[in-house]
């Protein structure tokens, strides 16, 4: 298939950067170009965000059911050409297809949800302490909103932001990542078809040190919602604070997963091996330790290590586990894996670049049994298919452990008992907790967001959580 090159969105236009530079997207699973983008400047970015500016009144102006009616017309669309979106995002992320599949319904299932949101953001009538008077808030759009965007989920993410941003009347400004943008423009494609007005959604691809430090440096940009590394978000994190910008950070993750004695050890294996293998590891949410108690840990060791070993790893619109997103991620998969060895972890299964007659960036499923808590394989995020399995003795040293990290997103515990079940939802500090579940994947009616460094804490994403963000809340008092 013929790579295409893609242009900037900026006022319901398709443009050119002033720079006319541009740069490959490419193929995961062969080194092919999937598609070409501008490498936009400082001064594309600023177009940008005036052409948000100007159409920001209007579209806060404009109905909630009128605005929800455009997104549920881009539902439409995306639904209607959903099995081709799926193919590109795997042509240039890498997952699965199945798993891109299901991306994509998601962000056409948050489209559709988000469109209905938006008839009911008028804010709510209060008991008035006079009488001959009303009491009552309003609910308003922040205004021109920033939303930077990481590639391992390409459209959900930006649909979980673009959603609820546009739904409550915010003007955007998105910058997808460079590695995974070309599914950011369908979606924009499908925006723009469903008739949304000129200016109220801009993308600007290019690099994330000029296009995305131009949005959250810019003193236009009221609120910027970011998704990725910490220590990116910290950047952002610090700019924001010296325009006075809303942020919302959703970053980095280490997840456990708790196995205890009652639980069924194969089940648990697949609930651990699906989370921690699942797109390839490269899941904010994936489950990155296991810690397991010592009376099961062979017998689950044992069955991981088969899991792994199971399998299929090739092109992601052929295999069960598709490649890494690129050689640097891959890089550093391969570096923690030493590390890990080097540590004094003993390498189960797993551990190197696998034997395939496909040129990409594929590493085998790996899993390294004991491990202690305070090894490097076991505290940073690897972002790639590496399990971490730690021995422990009792509840109260796996809740320890569990909490031994600088983050917290999410945490499962496999148990038939009761006690351990609720104690755990009480002592583990996380933003999801889920019993006999795996640690990824999360309904999009549900708040989601994390704790300690994986989140800024002060919004949720998704559900209603979702809309607080991108909205602000004015009291009024009327007397009469
Ligand atoms: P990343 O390197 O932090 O990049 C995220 C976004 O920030 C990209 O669009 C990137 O642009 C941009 N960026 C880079 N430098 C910037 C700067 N100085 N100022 C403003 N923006 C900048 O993260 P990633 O590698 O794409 O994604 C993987 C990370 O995301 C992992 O840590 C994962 O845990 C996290 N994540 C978290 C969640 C969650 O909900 N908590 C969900 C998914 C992923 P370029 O692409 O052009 O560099």
């Amino acid at each position: 298939m013929a790579a295409q090159q893609r242009m900037n969105y900026c006022n319901g236009k398709w443009i050119e950067s002033e720079s006319t530079e541009t740069f490959s997207v490419t193929n995961p699973a062969d080194g092919s170009v999937v598609s070409r983008f501008p490498k936009s400047t400082e001064v594309d970015t600023e177009r940008a965000i005036r052409a948000a500016a100007d159409a920001q009144d209007t579209w806060a102006e404009t109905p909630g059911p009128e605005r929800g009616a455009v997104l549920r017309r881009a539902a439409g669309h995306l639904e209607n050409r959903a099995d081709d979106v799926a193919e590109t995002l795997t042509r240039e992320e890498g997952k699965a297809l199945a798993e891109a599949a299901g991306e994509v319904q998601r962000a056409v299932d948050i489209l559709y949800y988000y469109a209905e949101k938006a008839s009911d953001l008028a804010g709510e009538a209060k008991a008035p302490s006079g009488q001959n008077s009303r009491l009552r808030t309003v609910t308003e759009p922040v205004g021109v909103v920033g939303l930077i965007t990481p590639w391992n989920y390409p459209i959900a993410i930006p649909a979980w932001k673009a959603a609820p941003a546009l739904a409550a009347g915010n003007a955007v400004v998105l910058k997808p990542a460079s590695q995974a943008p070309t599914v950011v423009h369908e979606l924009t494609e499908c925006l723009d078809e469903a008739g949304l007005p000129d200016g109220v959604l801009n993308v600007v691809t290019g690099s994330g040190s000029e296009v995305g430090a131009t949005i959250t440096s810019h003193e236009t940009i009221d609120a910027i919602s970011f998704t990725g590394s910490s220590a990116v978000g910290e950047l952002v994190r610090e700019s924001a604070t010296e325009t006075g910008a809303r942020i919302q950070l959703e970053m980095g993750g280490k997840n456990p997963a708790v196995v205890m004695p009652s639980a069924d050890v194969d089940e648990a294996v697949t609930i651990v091996g699906s989370g921690a293998f699942g797109v390839t590891g490269q899941a904010c949410t994936a489950t990155s330790r296991a810690i397991v108690h010592e009376s099961i840990y062979d017998e689950f060791v044992d069955g991981l290590a088969d899991y792994a070993t199971d399998l299929d790893i090739g092109p992601g619109l052929e295999a069960d586990m598709g490649p890494q997103v690129t050689a640097s991620e891959l890089e550093g998969t391969l570096d923690y894996i030493e590390r890990g060895k080097e540590e004094g972890a003993t390498l189960e299964v797993g551990g190197d670049v696998p034997d395939t007659e496909y040129d990409g960036h594929y590493v085998e499923p790996t899993v390294f049994s004991n491990v202690k808590s305070e090894m490097q394989i076991a505290q940073e995020e690897i972002f790639g298919p590496v399990v971490a399995v730690i021995p422990v003795s009792d509840f109260e040293e796996a809740v320890t452990i569990a909490n031994d990290s600088q983050y917290g997103l999410s945490a499962s515990i496999i148990t038939k008992n009761l006690s351990e079940a609720n104690r755990f939802i009480d002592e583990i500090e996380a933003g999801v907790v889920k019993i006999n579940e795996k640690t990824t994947g999360l309904e999009l009616h549900v708040p989601f967001g994390g704790t300690k460094n994986s989140s800024s804490e002060t919004w949720r994403e998704q559900g209603d959580a979702g809309l607080d963000f991108f909205t602000t809340t004015k009291t009024v008092y009327l007397n009469y």
